[in-house]
């Protein structure tokens, strides 16, 4: 077994390229080969949210503090709230990220196929993530 005690792993910034606004991560685990499990707690200021983005294996969010905002493309935004569980299936193109004023962590659980466990795309513009359901 290994264990990684609290404050070993050091906060990152989320990378602008791919991420709207101000976003921290404390990485949980990234598996070694042949389990394919990665999971990080993510916590997004107010106003900030991920680019549209799928996973090849799908997500699992636990939302832990505070008050965000979710979207499937085509659907409307809903609110996520801490507590709440989202799956989202493999492919389906969404963003997730804070309201625009409140923060917003959640525990981010995928596996990866191959090398990846996410493909970027372009970023949630404003009019998308101020739009009312
Ligand atoms: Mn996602």
């Amino acid at each position: 077994m290994r264990i990684t005690r609290a404050g070993e792993q050091p906060s990152v910034r989320a990378n602008a390229d791919w991420f709207t606004g101000e976003v921290w991560q404390n990485p949980i685990i990234t598996a070694p080969d042949p389990a394919r499990v990665g999971s990080a707690l993510v916590t997004f200021l107010p106003g900030a949210r991920t680019n549209w983005h799928h996973h090849p294996l799908g997500q699992t969010l636990y939302i832990t503090q505070g008050v965000g905002w979710f979207q499937t493309e085509g659907e409307a935004r809903i609110e996520i709230r801490a507590g709440d569980v989202i799956f989202i299936p493999p492919l389906e193109r969404h963003w997730h990220g804070a309201t625009d004023k409140t923060t917003m962590s959640h525990i981010a659980m995928h596996e990866r196929d191959g090398e990846s466990h996410v493909t970027w795309q372009e970023p949630v513009a404003d009019a998308d993530y101020l739009a009312q359901g």
